[in-house]
């Protein structure tokens, strides 16, 4: 079981896999008031950044689900890394429909809410998972500018416009699924920069070192097209934001 391979060759050198830099994490732990011992639960954890950080700086406890054998790995590696191997553990497998057995104070996914269909569909999967008055964190795409034409949707690689929603109406849906938004760290274009540039670099290397594979042509395409397409639509049209809600 994993994810697409070219996903684990483009992000291999990423620790935080959406536009969030290691800066925004830091100021979304502290906005959430996290006591130490808190439980989180993360659903497609990624390479654990923010499990592994929040451990460290606020000695939360944690579980990440992640269907990415080299995430999950990486992820691993930082928890012991940042000596937090402790407090918080990564398991590989889908993260569709995973429950927690003991109730959290923090359920996330962030950057991942195609696991349960949707938005709408992921609150209600972390609901089952969180105590009564916890927090979920959503990680979710907005558009900044909204797109004049389907074309420019496309662009930003989402399959229509319907796709996303400008952030007040992003906000006012979630408050219609039922929750008050209680909290918002927003990425900027630096870090769309973070996350979409590292790509091309770690591209480029592994062209370096693989030449003869059989996803090379992909990757030398990519890498050829990937930095005109990322100036012009995502980076321009494309907001990203982790929203913390509470049940109302
Ligand atoms: N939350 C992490 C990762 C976001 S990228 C971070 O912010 O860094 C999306 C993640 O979802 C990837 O790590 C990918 O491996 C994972 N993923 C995709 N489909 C999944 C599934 N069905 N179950 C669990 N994880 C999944």
């Amino acid at each position: 079981m994993d994810i697409p391979r070219i996903f684990n060759i483009t992000e291999s050198a990423h620790r935080i896999h959406n536009p969030m830099t290691h800066e925004k994490l830091a100021t979304l732990g502290a906005a959430l008031r996290l006591e130490p011992g808190a439980s989180v639960l993360d659903l497609g954890s990624g390479s654990g950044e923010m499990l592994c950080t929040w451990a460290r700086d606020h000695g939360i406890t944690g579980t990440g689900v992640d269907m990415s054998q080299l995430f999950t790995d990486q992820a691993r590696r930082r928890a012991m890394e940042l000596e937090v191997a402790d407090r918080v553990e990564f398991v590989h497998g889908d993260a569709a429909g995973y429950v927690s057995e003991a109730k959290v104070d923090v359920a996330a996914c962030v950057g991942a809410t195609w696991i349960a269909g949707g938005v709408g569909g992921t609150i209600e999967l972390l609901t089952r998972s969180l105590r009564a008055g916890g927090l979920i964190l959503i990680g979710e795409p907005y558009w900044r500018r909204l797109p004049p034409t389907e074309e420019v949707a496309r662009g930003c690689l989402a399959s229509s416009l319907s796709d996303f929603l400008l952030l007040p109406d992003l906000l006012a849906s979630l408050g219609g699924l039922g929750c008050d938004v209680v909290e918002m760290v927003l990425a900027d274009q630096d870090g769309w920069d973070r996350y979409e540039a590292a790509k091309w670099l770690t591209m480029r290397r592994w062209l370096a070192a693989n030449p003869d594979d059989e996803l090379a042509g992909e990757v030398r395409a990519k890498l050829g097209t990937e930095p005109e397409r990322y100036a012009a639509y995502t980076r321009e049209y494309l907001g990203w934001g982790v929203f913390a809600l509470m049940a109302r």
